[in-house]
């Protein structure tokens, strides 16, 4: 069985394919494949309301597409004292051209004095198959955004974010922790049971 990552993140690709293949998973024997195999693909544009109606739109479109099974994921960031900002808006906050460093400096900037720093990640990850109704799935992780970016692994705002029950960004705990305990793995559990 073929499986289409609808998504052009380098970081977000690596981390589905890892726990698609992980040791313990029941999805090993599927074939991974990730837009960069479909340069022409259409740009799907993320203009949903909600996590869940970006994963249906991208995934929908790409399965459309490809005509195989897609997986699309969306993804954000929440945070208290921001009144939910960055949120649906995570991508482009910082504006068109932001950095995954640039993004970090406004959210620690917006966040200077604020006493309250919980924060969690969302995701959404939708399954289309073609010709049939998308199922979509929700994954949560709790935690708090440091003062300063410390790790160099992920992507985004992972350099900042502490994962409850954790010291450490997910940066500094590496590929292997994050993808037991994030919000995309939680969600991917599920999406799991649906292919
Ligand atoms: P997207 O729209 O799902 O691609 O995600 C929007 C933005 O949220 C990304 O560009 C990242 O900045 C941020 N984001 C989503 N998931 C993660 C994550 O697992 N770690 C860090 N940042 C993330």
């Amino acid at each position: 069985m073929k499986l289409i990552l609808a998504t052009r993140n380098q970081g977000k690709v690596r981390e589905l394919t890892n726990m698609l293949y992980g040791e313990a998973s029941s999805t090993q024997q599927i074939e991974v494949i990730s837009l960069e195999n479909y340069p022409d693909a259409p740009e799907v544009i993320e203009d949903g309301k909600t996590y869940a109606e970006n994963a249906v739109k991208k995934a929908s479109v790409i399965a459309a597409y490809t005509s195989h099974l897609t997986l699309a994921d969306d993804a954000g960031l929440e945070v208290d004292a921001l009144e939910g900002a960055p949120g649906i808006n995570s991508k482009r906050w910082a504006g068109e051209n932001a950095t995954d460093e640039t993004r970090i400096a406004k959210l620690l900037e917006a966040l200077e004095g604020a006493p309250n720093r919980r924060a969690r990640f969302i995701a959404a990850i939708a399954v289309v198959h073609p010709n049939s109704n998308p199922e979509v799935v929700l994954g949560v992780c709790e935690g708090h955004i440091r003062h300063d970016p410390v790790g160099e692994s992920g992507f985004g705002y992972d350099p900042v974010f502490v994962p409850d029950g954790y010291h450490q960004t997910f940066a500094e705990l590496g590929e292997e922790i994050k993808n037991r305990i994030s919000h995309r793995a939680k969600a991917l559990e599920q999406a799991i049971a649906l292919l």
